[in-house]
């Protein structure tokens, strides 16, 4: 039946992304300094300086890998919040968590758990809750967004972070050339795995535009939203309100 081989797709995207951090998941931090030149670091750093965050908030980090706005709102939260760092997979969240270890992170924990349902989290009990990097690999975006808010408290922001349009047509064409040929080399040698970074390109031209994103977030019940691009559209930092 359609609706069969419908699953089977979906199931496929699951077990393709598993594998690609799976394999990633220790070379994870080189690459993105490597692939983005050290950029992800200014990327992150906005997403924080946007995120509102005050001392004694709860904050959920959703396919938050190797923890690095997980580690930054651990700080500026302090002793009194608490961060959740989550990711859908073991491997991941195991470099992320031997990392905030070893930097000291007392109120941080870590949840495996998928970002189409946030089953571990209860309703209303975030005030702030980030995804980066990490929309464009969830199969049902418009449930993970769902999920989003019901586990935000009234009031609470939720940011994402991710790959968009280049809003200017020649950076368009030089980033689709850096990304389907660049990469996957790059993946190669330093990863040996090129594989992995050739789904990752891919995922990223795949992924809603800046507009289709803020209307699917609005769709999920938040308001107020607006974007933020970055590098041209390269990337772009999407905001709501619960
Ligand atoms: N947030 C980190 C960062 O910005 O560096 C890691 C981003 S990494 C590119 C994407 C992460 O999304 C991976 O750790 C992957 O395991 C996770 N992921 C993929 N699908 C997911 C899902 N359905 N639910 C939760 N996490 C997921």
């Amino acid at each position: 039946t359609h609706f069969g081989y419908k699953t089977v797709d979906v199931e496929e995207k699951q077990q393709k992304v598993a594998e690609v951090f799976h394999s990633v998941a220790a070379k994870y931090d080189l690459m993105n300094d490597l692939m983005s030149f050290g950029i992800h670091r200014l990327w992150k750093r906005f997403a924080i300086n946007l995120s509102g965050v005050r001392r004694g908030q709860q904050v959920l980090d959703i396919a938050g890998g190797t923890g690095d706005l997980a580690l930054a709102f651990s700080r500026e939260v302090g002793p009194q919040g608490h961060v959740v760092l989550s990711d859908i997979n073991e491997s991941m969240l195991n470099v992320g968590r031997d990392r905030l270890i070893d930097k000291g992170c007392t109120n941080v924990d870590f949840v495996l758990a998928n970002a189409e349902t946030l089953e571990p989290f209860n309703d209303e009990s975030f005030d702030l809750v980030t995804i980066s990097f990490g929309l464009r690999n969830v199969t049902d975006k418009d449930a993970a967004l769902r999920a989003m808010h019901r586990v935000l408290k009234p009031g609470g922001r939720l940011l994402i972070l991710e790959f968009s349009k280049p809003v200017f047509e020649p950076l368009s064409r030089l980033y689709d050339l850096y990304s389907f040929t660049a990469l996957p080399v790059m993946g190669k040698l330093v990863a040996n795995d090129s594989e992995s970074y050739r789904y990752l390109a891919e995922s990223i031209r795949m992924h809603p535009d800046q507009r289709t994103l803020k209307q699917m977030m609005e769709n999920a019940g938040f308001q107020s939203c607006d974007y933020h691009n970055m590098t041209g559209g390269i990337v772009a930092l999407h905001r709501g309100f619960k």
